[in-house]
């Protein structure tokens, strides 16, 4: 008997919209190119410590119904996402505020950071046009050389002036003594890793790995009654239009055999000489203990470097430029006139979502599908 959906890629979208299919009553079948389930969320355990092997992962949201449906699968734990900065061995606060503010220029009331960023940003007279604008904006000429600049520019390639404005309104601004990375109502790590995770959302759910749909295109069209595409949009079309950009990363590791290297998750390095973009402490994501609430004796680090995307490297993060937002739109004019098969998350929308959104994005098209 054929299945009714046929899911490429095991990450949370493929992995929502499954359950969600199962859920009613549906025949479900979910491939994955690579090893593993998950996809970029992926965790492994290593030493007692849940290594985020693409990245660190901070699950957060607003949106009450996608916290209540994910914390059905898994507990999460109360880690909040407090990232700091290392300048040439200045250390600030993330994301801007008060602290930011205060070991920046000294100032200690709102008004007074506030004042020094008016002055700081005169030179901005018209909408912000680019990044480089929308930060100088937003927290003033110092903030973007120290903490931006660099960091903006190791990550993405380009120059803070050919990146839209977008990707920096992604970290709040906020005038009070507040270090939460995020304007998020909910926030956590799943116990137990977000492999863990998506093990439970799949429960009772075929999954075959190591399987590459655009290998096998036919075969895998003749199985099903619909596909569920999470891969790479420009891929599916064999890149007949050109190449979407992306951005990857990749990890050095290291096992220390010491208990704590940094203090924290997450550290940003934002001068432009670091070759890295940060380092990733990752006990800390879970208090430097195991659920047995033993303390971790050593610790694990991961050094993160960033580049351009080749076709040989796993696709991270889409360069939402204007040029390429425009290839993309070609790319889904063809895929609105497909039958049948339906195209979902970061690389198949190419936008840069955030898990939360992700998964919204997954309901939302499975009440819309399966109804
Ligand atoms: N950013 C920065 N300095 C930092 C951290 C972030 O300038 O120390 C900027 C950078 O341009 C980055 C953007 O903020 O691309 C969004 O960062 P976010 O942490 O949201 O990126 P992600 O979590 O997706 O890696």
């Amino acid at each position: 008997m054929k299945y009714d959906y046929l899911v490429v890629g095991c990450g949370l979208y493929g992995s929502v919209f499954a359950r969600m299919a199962t859920d009613k009553g549906k025949k479900v079948l979910i491939i994955e190119k690579r090893n593993h389930i998950a996809g970029n969320a992926y965790t492994e355990k290593i030493e007692g410590i849940y290594v985020h092997k693409y990245g660190p992962h901070i699950f957060h949201t607003n949106n009450r119904q996608v916290w209540n449906y994910i914390n059905r699968f898994i507990e999460f734990n109360r880690y909040t996402n407090t990232p700091v900065v290392n300048y040439n061995g200045e250390i600030y606060s993330l994301p801007f505020n008060m602290f930011t503010f205060n070991k920046m220029w000294g100032c200690v009331t709102p008004d007074d950071a506030k004042k020094i960023i008016e002055q700081q940003k005169k030179q901005i007279k018209t909408e912000p046009k680019n990044l480089e604008e929308q930060a100088i904006s937003l927290v003033g000429k110092d903030i973007f050389e120290k903490l931006i600049k660099g960091y903006t520019e190791k990550q993405w390639g380009r120059s803070c002036k050919e990146l839209p404005a977008f990707i920096i309104k992604r970290l709040p601004v906020r005038f009070t003594y507040d270090n939460n990375y995020f304007n998020a109502l909910y926030q956590g790590i799943p116990i137990g890793g977000y492999t863990k995770l998506v093990e439970n959302i799949l429960d009772g759910i075929e999954v075959k790995l190591n399987e590459d749909y655009l290998k096998n295109k036919a075969y895998y069209n003749s199985i099903a009654n619909k596909i569920i595409y999470t891969g790479a949009i420009d891929a599916y079309f064999d890149y007949k239009f050109g190449t979407l950009q992306y951005r990857t990363v990749h990890f050095e590791n290291e096992i220390l055999d010491i208990p704590n290297f940094q203090g924290n998750a997450i550290v940003n390095y934002t001068d432009s000489q670091t070759k890295w973009t940060r380092i990733i402490e990752h006990k800390w994501f879970q208090f430097g203990k195991d659920e047995q609430d033993n303390v971790l004796s050593k610790t694990i680090i991961s050094r993160e470097f960033s580049k351009e995307w080749d076709r040989q490297d796993e696709p991270y993060y889409p360069v939402n430029d204007e040029k390429n937002n425009n290839l993309y739109l070609k790319y889904k004019e063809l895929a609105d006139k497909e039958k049948n098969i339906f195209f979902g998350g970061r690389l198949g929308e190419y936008k840069y979502y955030d898990m939360d959104k992700v998964m919204e994005s997954a309901l939302n098209f499975a009440e819309k599908e399966l109804n």
